[in-house]
């Protein structure tokens, strides 16, 4: 017969903070020894990838560590991917160029409504 076993809590619903496992005491009894529940790794708020440099951790664990465990040295470390800090920064570089070349054409144009006025 299997011997059986109770809960240490009052929490008696089979719930994901509820898991557990059996272990054998030194005086030979079957108990029930409650788990945590898994550490997460953060995601890229872009593509949803798992942050490299980052260590898993429930979230008040998180808010416990140091800074260091927390992020990267970089624009965006510990929220983004490179990849996508990469794209943004690339993105926003060809908007100002972008931007730029319409003054500049502008400009030109201004010119050469303005010469022929000259002559
Ligand atoms: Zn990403």
């Amino acid at each position: 017969m299997v011997q059986r076993l109770q809960y240490r809590r009052r929490l008696s619903y089979n719930t994901k903070s509820n898991r557990t496992k059996i272990v054998r005491t030194p005086g030979n009894r079957l108990v029930f020894q409650y788990l945590k529940k898994h550490k997460v790794i953060p995601k890229c708020g872009n593509c949803k990838n798992k942050l490299r440099g980052i260590v898993p951790a429930r979230t008040m664990e998180r808010s416990r560590m140091c800074r260091r465990k927390k992020t990267v040295k970089r624009a965006y470390g510990g929220v983004m991917c490179h990849k996508c800090v990469k794209e943004r920064v690339v993105r926003a570089f060809l908007i100002e160029e972008q931007k730029l070349v319409v003054k500049v054409i502008k400009a030109q144009k201004a010119a050469s409504l303005a010469k022929p006025v000259k002559k």
